[in-house]
């Protein structure tokens, strides 16, 4: 059994908003359309870089992508790739750091 972005959080809207709406949507679309209900979820809560930016690839596809989005916004989704994006702390990261210090090089970047 596959366990989904939206199966995740469900036990935590409480703490993070409604997501009702988003699962409402979602119902209305086959589960084979939605990218995080077909693939491995650890996807979209990964710890490496390569795996979170294959995860926003696929959202771009997702039927309910905005919605996801506008909500994740709303909520300010502490972590997680949500409609494409990368959260931290309840805003959009434009990617994920890998562990540890950064190179020299990098920094002087
Ligand atoms: S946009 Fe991404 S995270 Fe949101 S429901 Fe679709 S596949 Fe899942």
């Amino acid at each position: 059994m596959t366990i989904s972005v939206l199966d995740r959080n469900r036990a935590d809207e409480a703490v993070q908003g409604d997501l009702g709406d988003l699962h409402d949507a979602a119902a209305q679309v086959d589960d084979e359309l939605l990218p995080c209900r077909t693939n491995d979820a650890e996807l979209w809560f990964a710890e490496s870089p390569s795996d979170v930016e294959f995860a926003k690839t696929l959202c771009r596809d997702c039927p309910v992508q905005a919605l996801c989005l506008n909500g994740a916004l709303e909520r300010r989704e502490p972590w997680g790739v949500w409609g494409g994006e990368l959260f931290l702390q309840g805003v959009v990261i434009p990617r994920k750091r890998p562990r540890g210090r950064p190179r020299k090089d990098e920094a002087a970047a």
